[in-house]
């Protein structure tokens, strides 16, 4: 069953770890699944069934929860080829549009190897003709086709530290914390796959328990509502669009270079994009990379064009209640575009809606490599 859950703050919350050696303490900007997923095994434990977390824990997968503002029809982090004008930014009429790069740069980048250009790749604005720089966070969609993007409420408060968590040193320290403040019209949305009755003591103990740190000190307060899921063009619709943008971007640049061939018909293109940051690793004892592979169609995939950037994650084990070790990740909002030959077969939109259900890479379980196939923002090639 798949449950899509909205979570509203009231009271301010404080999301991510708490470092014993820094006197700041700064929110992430979403709900990762696996505090939702801490939460949960946090209730339990105070149910005094600490012994069956491991074994339910496997019935559960809990997606992470990204912010959203009443009256949108979904949110989403933009990716990583999102730009916007250096001098303006910001979507129109506010500032001077944001646009996405990640069509025209990949079909730069499939001619370049063909074909001489006579001219770089840039993005200007088309009103101050200023440079254009990659954007980041999130925005929203209304019901009008309306966006805007979606700033999160923070609110700094100075604490004095008492938690047996800190070391003993550390004790009556004062420490800065940044958290998100409650808005009325703020809510988290994400979605939990598993059983009616493991879904329903996920909503109990984030209404009990509270999400994040501090929760004892009255942090971490949400109200959980069920909602429908959000309002996204189907799957096919977006890989469809994207191709048909695509071949008419690649005819549009092919023309001004000389001997450049028309694009094999049949083949198609596609993006896996994060929605939250992926752990990668090719060969289960290899080194961490930066990209997934995919199996689709009884064949490994590769991506032939990325736009990614490394950051590091942490956790901790619900399990067992220790940290897990940190990995190198790619950040959410990276962009890997795949190409599907006709040679192959048809292109099985079934099992692409699956890598959706399952996420990509390693530690799934916790949130990571939550995904979208094609990211609708990857249509809006012109400046909105
Ligand atoms: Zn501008």
């Amino acid at each position: 069953m798949n449950r899509w859950l909205h979570l509203k703050p009231r009271s301010p919350l404080l999301i991510g770890r708490l470092k014993a050696d820094s006197a700041y303490l700064v929110t992430l900007p979403y709900i990762p699944g696996r505090v939702v997923r801490g939460a949960w095994a946090e209730g339990r434990r105070m149910a005094g069934k600490a012994a069956t977390i491991a074994a339910a824990a496997r019935q559960l997968q809990i997606w992470n929860f990204h912010p959203v503002r009443e009256g949108m029809v979904y949110s989403l982090p933009f990716p990583r080829s999102a730009w916007t004008c250096k001098r303006h930014p910001g979507f129109r009429p506010h500032g001077h549009g944001v646009l996405d790069s990640c069509i025209p740069r990949w079909v730069y980048r499939l001619l370049e190897e063909q074909a001489r250009l006579p001219f770089p790749f840039q993005i200007v604005c088309d009103i101050c003709e200023d440079r254009m720089t990659p954007t980041d966070g999130y925005y929203g969609i209304d019901a009008t086709g309306g966006r805007a993007r979606i700033s999160i409420p923070l609110q700094f408060q100075t604490k004095v530290a008492l938690s047996r968590r800190r070391r003993a040193a550390m004790e009556g320290m004062l420490y800065q914390v940044t958290a998100i403040a409650p808005q009325e019209d703020l809510a988290f949305v994400g979605r939990v796959q598993g059983p009616p009755d493991l879904i329903r003591e996920v909503e109990e103990a984030l209404e009990q328990v509270g999400v994040g740190a501090l929760t004892r000190r009255g942090y971490g307060q949400v109200q959980v509502c069920r909602g429908d899921p959000p309002a996204y063009l189907s799957l096919r619709e977006r890989v469809e669009r994207f191709n048909r943008i695509f071949r008419q971007i690649y005819a549009d640049i092919a023309r001004l270079a000389p001997g450049a061939s028309p694009l094999p018909e049949g083949t198609w293109f596609f993006t896996i994009d994060l929605l939250a940051p992926g752990v990668f690793r090719e060969d289960p004892l290899g080194p961490p990379a930066l990209w997934p592979t995919l199996e689709l169609g009884g064949r490994t995939l590769r991506p032939c064009f990325w736009i990614t950037r490394p950051t590091l994650v942490g956790g901790w084990s619900t399990a067992w209640g220790l940290p897990k070790p940190v990995d190198l990740a790619a950040s959410a909002g990276s962009v890997y575009g795949f190409r599907w030959d006709p040679e192959w077969g048809p292109l099985d939109f079934e099992a692409l809606e699956r890598l959706e259900e399952t996420g990509v890479g390693e530690r799934t379980d916790e949130g990571f490599g939550e995904l979208m196939v094609c990211h609708p923002f990857h249509l809006e090639v012109e400046p909105i």
